[in-house]
């Protein structure tokens, strides 16, 4: 046992300096990098499409998006909407870790983004474990989800700096209560930044994006 916690202590380490370089180079052609992690199917790829809609047209933006099958479906549709993606396909892993992204980043040109958006792979649990170098951390919970997660998957939400809840019009057909839900999170990360949104309706979006374009122009100036 205790040869096993040495083992994950050190691919701990390592991927923090991994980490690390990729934060300096991010920093060093100031790109705001933020990583948005959620379990399959809360709408990431749908809230990444929604926020790249509603961004000011001369924000430069890149994606790489997580995936664990060599499926190509989430990079699609962002290379349709016009923007630089990268797709990693963790060959069944399920997060991405600081070397992924680091290569990633590689075949991204850097110095032409202002803003690259990380979709991590759908995952509550190890995505939360591994820093990428990113500058903040997102989590979508969407309301068909159940409004226990907070309860049930306490470390992804300590370690984030944006909540989104999504699919806010689905509401009046689920029982979510929204006030335990948000006791929850509360405990957990007193404080936190949230926003309800739809990401399919883009309802409650104009203060996330303004949010994320004051964190934009903050790391360029
Ligand atoms: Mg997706
Ligand atoms: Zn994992």
């Amino acid at each position: 046992m205790k040869q096993r916690v040495e083992i994950v202590k050190r691919i701990m380490d390592s991927n923090e300096q991994l980490a690390q370089q990729n934060r300096q180079k991010l920093d060093q052609n100031q790109v705001f990098a933020i990583n948005v992690m959620a379990s399959p199917g809360a709408g990431k790829t749908t809230f990444i499409l929604q926020t790249i809609k509603g961004l000011p047209e001369n924000m430069r933006l890149g994606v790489i998006e997580g995936d664990t099958a060599p499926v190509t479906i989430d990079a699609d549709k962002i290379t349709a909407a016009g923007m630089p993606a990268v797709q990693i396909n963790t060959g069944g892993d399920c997060h991405l870790d600081a070397n992924m992204v680091g290569l990633a980043i590689d075949q991204l040109d850097l110095q032409d983004i202002d803003l690259l958006l990380i979709e991590n792979v759908g995952n509550l649990i190890c995505p939360a474990g591994f820093a990428l170098g990113n500058h903040a951390n997102i989590l979508i919970s969407s309301t068909p989800e159940g409004d226990d997660k907070p309860y049930k998957y306490p470390n992804i939400y300590r370690g984030i700096d944006v909540l989104i809840i999504n699919k806010t019009d689905l509401l009046p057909h689920l029982d979510f209560n929204m006030d335990y839900f948000r006791e929850g999170v509360e405990i957990l990360n007193p404080g936190l930044k949230t926003f309800a949104v739809s990401a399919k309706t883009g309802e409650g979006f104009d203060q996330w994006l303004a949010w994320l374009e004051e964190k934009v122009s903050e790391n360029q100036a």
